[in-house]
């Protein structure tokens, strides 16, 4: 029998395809179109004819390149690219994220067991349309016996027509460079490829070594304990010693701290605003990082995490979620609680006589903040535990989020009670990375470039505890417009007498 089965020439494969990939995967980006220009205009139409042959143009190359090496290769490449288009349109959808390096940093950073945390029962759909079905037609088609020359020659027509219709059209320009980053964003598949590349190339160059910071001087001889408890994606709004009028401060409101009022995060995601509080200057991270600096001089230092996101540390001691998880107890295990796990045995054992822990919580991480605390905290409800979080109700949303805050308050509130216990100096701060959006103005959790971040994401908690004899120590705490990260280098630089070139006293909240 005769196969009846119709070839498709390449060139026009190539075409159907990029069409296909311009129609499924780029609502947001017509949206973000339709939203900044006024397209009944003459010039709102030109910029959108230019942002789409400019997206037509740029994804037909990759997939002629792709299939001028080998028309297998492409058919699998491409799948794969229409896969990872399809989890990234469900992200944009539904969490209104934008994809740029830090976020593809924030992705790379989150490990399976936080990506299982946002897996719902929408994405088996969008996965199923938007990339399943593609997918299947990609491998459907049958192409002719390709003409590598004739591909090739398709290929550098549309370049020629694509670069004189974006030239022509120049008038368009000054808009799409003022909205480059918010398009490029929205461009599948290089908004992904483009920032993974900046990306991995930034992290790269932060893997050569740190430079070393001046060696301090120790001020004094003194016995002194820092904790330093770093906060995860809680905002002040929620507070209640930030004025929020439901109690979500049970106990800390009991203890004797400072509120700092008016304190900024320097970012919206994990690992920028860990280099912020950990680094000596702006958030420079060529250098080591303060727990690595204050180890290297003979400071004691202790590591729990039950985060992600730091830069490469070197410390006395270092626990991460697992290694904390087999020394855990009771109602605590798989929860921040964990965090104090022998750290008061570690801390009495110690022969040193200066002494720095850092505590990096889980906190409030989103989508699933019900997840974040044992049941008993459960005070608000009911809560929301989907992971789509426009699904919810606002209020089942703030619940839940608002239960993960009285725990953060019980965590923190512990922890002062172990440090009244262990009875040395010490001082305790606790600083969140950054705030979080709960759905105000469409948003939804953190990691908007911080340019247009809502005060929801950058509005942070930052709080002290002094020990009475430590107190005694020092003048008072000074009274700043407002706090930051960078005023955690300082401040615990200060704390423990030490001083070098690099030491700013402007930026220690302590007054000596
Ligand atoms: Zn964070």
């Amino acid at each position: 029998m005769e196969n009846k089965q119709k070839l498709i020439s390449t060139s026009s494969f190539v075409i159907a395809l990029t069409i296909i990939n311009l129609i499924v995967y780029h609502f947001s980006l017509y949206l973000y179109i339709s939203q900044n220009v006024d397209l009944g205009t003459l010039n709102g139409l030109l910029s959108l004819s230019v942002v789409f042959v400019l997206a037509f143009f740029l994804t037909s190359i990759l997939f002629f390149i792709l299939f001028l090496i080998n028309s297998v290769i492409a058919k699998i490449s491409i799948s794969i690219l229409f896969f990872i288009n399809t989890l990234s349109i469900y992200f944009i959808n539904n969490y209104k994220i934008i994809i740029d390096r830090a976020m593809i940093g924030n992705i790379l950073n989150t490990n399976f067991e936080e990506s299982y945390d946002f897996l719902h029962f929408d994405l088996i759909v969008y996965i199923l349309i938007f990339a399943i079905i593609p997918i299947f037609f990609i491998f459907k088609v049958n192409l002719k016996k390709i003409s590598r020359i004739k591909v090739f020659l398709h290929g550098v027509l549309i370049v020629i027509i694509s670069i004189l219709w974006i030239y022509v059209n120049s008038s368009t320009w000054i808009w799409i460079d003022k909205h480059a980053k918010n398009l490029g964003a929205n461009i599948m598949p290089w908004s992904y490829i483009i920032n993974t590349i900046r990306y991995t190339s930034i992290a790269n160059s932060e893997f050569r070594n740190q430079k070393l910071l001046p060696n301090p001087i120790f001020e004094n001889d003194n016995k002194m304990l820092v904790v330093l408890i770093i906060g995860e994606s809680a905002r002040s709004q929620n507070f209640s010693l930030y004025g929020y009028k439901k109690n979500t401060n049970p106990l800390l409101s009991k203890q004797n701290i400072v509120v700092l009022k008016n304190s900024k995060s320097c970012s919206t995601y994990t690992t920028k605003s860990l280099e912020c509080m950990l680094s000596h200057d702006s958030g420079n991270d060529e250098y080591e990082v303060l727990p690595s600096y204050l180890s290297r001089n003979g400071v004691d230092t202790i590591w729990h995490s039950n985060n992600w996101g730091q830069a490469s540390l070197k410390v006395d001691t270092y626990q991460d979620r697992s290694s904390l998880e087999n020394d855990c107890i009771n109602n605590q295990c798989g929860y921040d609680g964990s965090l104090l796990n022998k750290l008061e045995t570690r801390i009495n054992n110690s022969t040193s006589k200066k002494i720095f822990a850092v505590l990096h919580q889980k906190g409030s991480h989103g989508p699933k903040y019900s997840e974040r605390y044992p049941e008993e905290f459960e005070v608000f409800k009911p809560v929301c535990k989907s992971v789509v979080l426009n699904d919810c109700n606002k209020d089942s949303l703030v619940n839940a989020y608002n239960n993960s805050i009285v725990y953060t308050d019980y965590v923190i509130s512990n922890t002062i009670d172990m440090l009244k216990k262990i009875a040395i100096p010490s001082m305790l701060i606790y600083v969140s990375d950054h705030g979080e959006s709960l759905g105000e103005s469409g948003l939804y959790l953190h990691g908007t470039p911080m340019i247009i971040a809502p005060k929801e994401q950058t509005d942070i908690p930052f709080i002290l505890w002094l020990s009475d004899d430590y107190k005694s120590k020092i003048k008072g705490i000074k009274n700043l417009k407002s706090y930051n990260h960078f005023n955690v280098f300082h401040t615990t630089m200060g704390a423990f007498g030490l001083n070098s070139e690099i030491y700013l006293k402007n930026l220690d909240i302590l007054e000596k």
